[in-house]
């Protein structure tokens, strides 16, 4: 262990200071170097040195150094995950070593001065959850450094992310040759596309959403002289407006806002939390600076909890630090300081889309996921209209720029002309007076030549079942019941659940209603759930898995349903079944759940029938024997394709690859189809291709005769069907089937 108690709250700052020096440094080498000097200084270490990520040659880049020779500046260079250093920045963790040498993965670089070092330390620099960088500490002392400093040199280090990063891009920039293109610049960044998560319309201000990071919540500490009074007005302020948005979840997302933000309030009326700030405030400290370093505490008290439920509340403090802060320095009360934005984020969680609805944002803008991941399928719920796009210059766009989100077409203008948002404006304004789309849809959906075709919807929230009533929805296709898992703080109990779904079965009476069990994992991780972390999550504990490896889970959820449904004829579906074993194994578990009710007395569904999701290719070798136990069977095209064809729905680098036309993937529903109809059993289709109208043609030609979907897609599928003749739908099936590549089956769809 340690035996020197370093003086961190000095470092903290000093570092503070840098913040101010660094930000109009105008010699970015020299910048860096105080950096290591500094942290070396505070930390007793021998060596303290800054690695940044070259994205070109894909390779870490030591660029400053205290302790190591000044010639091995930019010569020194590991690819990730290469040595300890390369591991702190591929793994994104800290990592502390007593005896460094010893390390398996240690590597020596002969000449640069190392030889003598034991203690190492390496952090990551993480921008949001990119890495791009690394720093490390060393010493010739074995042992040298504690638990503690590696967590404050991690959080100094989190600290500094965005001036590092920044000098990082500047120094891309000049080390570019000077024959290469100029890098683009903001300027030209002025129209972008990208994929439609959620269809709408946003005109407004962008504000880039990120945890913020210390640097950023300290940056908010004005420089005006505040004192007690102000804080207290600032901490009744930040109070009311929890309330307010605490009550209007409540009000509008009764299943899924129990807790967003009570663990906020709770926090900010914790004695120990306000009266350490108090204290501080009460020996001289402005307040301002007195919130921050109680956050700062509280953060690195979360950071190091074992718990992944406990570590979690970091972004809550953060969060409720960021707020108290905004009001101290603004002295108003703030309503929203989203309303009617341009959200731009690089990742959000499903709680923050739900946040960022509650705080009525115009529009999202995301950097990474795909128009069949969960984020959109909850935006879509939530009628906020996002985009996906691929290009991190826009995590630069200044806060304020003016810009029109068009998510229809899938365009982002960024401060556009006048002229293109009063076109935008006019259009819209048409788009709301004309008459509403609901009002035209027929109570019966029939194909031109009177085959009758059933539209269902897909229920993600509760507030999604007035929307499907209001649209005709036959019933319910798909209730994905994983939402209020995803974003409450722990695991409903069983009479939640059960209070949530007798609303579902209350709301749709007389009609068609399918739970689809628990689908976490992949994009929807619960994250108060202490599970290892996957590669490849999509491939992991995923869906059916999940409730398979964690009966007791499954088994509330199931004793809900059955409870909840007790007086009609229930749909039960399992996602992601890939052999007739699991679905058994899943089945006997309802069979389970309703004998142990019984015998408990307690109101049972005795109308249950079974059904699983076609979403796993394996099942298409296998349906004959799926069809001894499955009664019903939907097909999740969203998995479907991403299984069949090994892409990542959720990954806009193979967002390109991800084809619903693709002709194994055609083939593939089709030959699911005739293996569903061949045992007389009914089979829907409910991910994303049941509601784009070429691909709806093609369904009704392969025999699907029912479709859930999205409720707002309903009309224009609608009126796709009765715009169809089954002869013509057949015979356009058929000439895709008869394509054996993209570009055939391309040419197909836009060419009938
Ligand atoms: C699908 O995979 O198509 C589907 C409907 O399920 P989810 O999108 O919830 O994975
Ligand atoms: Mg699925």
């Amino acid at each position: 262990m340690a035996t020197v108690n370093r003086d961190h709250a000095k470092l903290i700052c000093d570092v503070g200071e840098l913040s101010a020096i660094i930000t109009d440094a105008s010699d970015l080498d020299a910048m860096l170097q105080k950096i290591v000097d500094t942290f070396a200084g505070h930390m007793e270490a021998d060596v303290c040195s800054i690695y940044l990520y070259d994205e070109a040659a894909k390779e870490l880049v030591l660029r400053a150094t205290h302790g190591l020779l000044s010639s091995s500046i930019g010569n020194v260079r590991l690819r990730s995950g290469e040595g300890l250093t390369g591991l702190a920045f591929s793994e994104r963790r800290p990592i502390r070593e007593d005896d460094a040498p010893a390390h398996p993965n240690y590597r020596f670089f002969p000449g640069i001065g190392e030889e003598s070092f034991r203690s190492f330390v390496a952090v990551p620099i993480l921008r949001g959850r990119r890495p791009v960088g690394a720093m490390t500490l060393q010493s010739k002392q074995p042992s040298h450094f504690s638990a503690e400093d590696v967590q404050v040199f991690r959080a100094i280090t989190m600290q500094l992310a965005t001036t590092i990063e920044m000098a990082r891009l500047l120094l891309t920039l000049e080390a570019a040759p000077a024959s290469l293109a100029p890098a683009p610049a903001l300027s030209d960044l002025r129209l972008v596309h990208g994929q439609v998560g959620a269809e709408g319309y946003a005109a407004g201000e962008a504000v880039l959403i990120r945890q913020p990071s210390l640097a950023e919540i300290r940056a908010l500490i004005g420089t005006t002289a505040l004192a007690l009074p102000d804080f207290r007005r600032a901490v009744a302020t930040t109070e009311q407006q929890l309330e307010h948005l605490e009550k209007l979840a409540g009000e509008r997302l009764s299943d899924v806002s129990a807790v967003i933000f009570s663990a906020q309030l709770l926090m900010l009326r914790d004695q120990s939390w306000l009266g350490a700030m108090e204290e501080q405030i009460a020996a001289g400290t402005g307040p301002a600076e007195a919130v921050y370093r109680v956050i700062l505490n509280y953060v690195e008290l979360f950071d190091r909890m074992d718990n992944a439920y406990m570590r979690e509340k970091r972004y809550d403090v953060m969060d409720v630090g960021r707020r108290l802060l905004a009001n101290l320095s603004s002295h108003r009360h703030v309503e929203s300081p989203l309303e009617g934005r341009v959200a731009i984020a690089a990742e959000l969680l499903p709680s923050e889309v739900l946040k960022l609805g509650l705080e009525k944002v115009g529009g999202i803008v995301l950097l990474s996921g795909g128009v069949t991941s969960h984020v959109a399928v909850l935006a879509r719920s939530l009628d906020l209209p996002l985009i996906f796009v691929d290009d991190p210059r826009l995590l630069e766009i200044p806060d304020g720029t003016r810009m029109v989100l068009d998510a229809r077409q899938g365009n982002l203008y960024v401060a556009p002309d006048q002229e293109v948002e009063q076109r935008f404006r006019e259009q819209e304004e048409d788009r709301r007076s004309a008459p509403h789309l609901a009002e035209s849809m027929r109570e019966e959906t029939h194909t031109a030549d009177g085959t009758r075709v059933h539209l269902l919807a897909n229920i993600n929230l509760l507030a999604d079942v007035e929307v499907a009533r209001s649209y005709k929805a036959e019933g319910i296709g798909l209730y994905r019941t994983e939402f209020p898992f995803l974003i409450r703080n722990d695991l409903p109990s069983e009479e939640e659940q059960l209070r949530i779904y007798r609303r579902l079965v209350e709301g749709m009476p007389g009609r068609e209603i399918t739970f689809r069990t628990l689908d976490v994992g992949g994009d929807k991780v619960l994250s108060y759930f202490d599970y290892a972390a996957e590669a490849n999550p999509f491939l992991g504990l995923r869906s059916i898995r999940f409730s398979l490896r964690h009966r007791d889970v499954f088994l509330q959820q199931l004793r809900a349903i059955l409870r909840a449904a007790h007086d009609i004829e229930v749909r039960i579906m399992f996602p992601m079944i890939s052999s007739p074993d699991e679905l058994a194994v899943a089945a006997d578990a309802v069979d389970e759940c309703q004998a142990s009710l019984r015998r408990e007395g307690l109101p049972v569904c005795e109308r249950v029938r079974l059904g699983m999701m076609l979403e796993v290719p394996s099942v298409l070798e296998l349906m004959d024997e799926l069809a001894q136990r499955a009664e019903f069977f939907s097909i999740g095209t969203n998995d479907f394709v991403q299984y069949m064809l090994a892409v990542d729905r959720t990954n806009v680098n193979v967002a390109d690859l991800y084809i619903p036309h693709h002709p194994a993937v055609l083939r593939g529903l089709h030959r699911a189809i005739a293996g569903a109809l061949r045992h007389d059993r009914d089979v829907s289709v409910c991910g994303d291709m049941a509601h784009d109208p070429r691909f709806v043609r093609f369904l009704l030609g392969i025999g699907v005769r029912k479709f859930s979907m999205s409720a707002r897609y309903l009309p224009r599928v609608q009126e796709a069907i009765f715009a169809t003749r089954l002869d013509e739908a057949q015979a356009f099936a058929k000439r895709l089937l008869a394509e054996s590549s993209v570009s055939g089956t391309t040419r197909v769809l836009e060419g009938g």
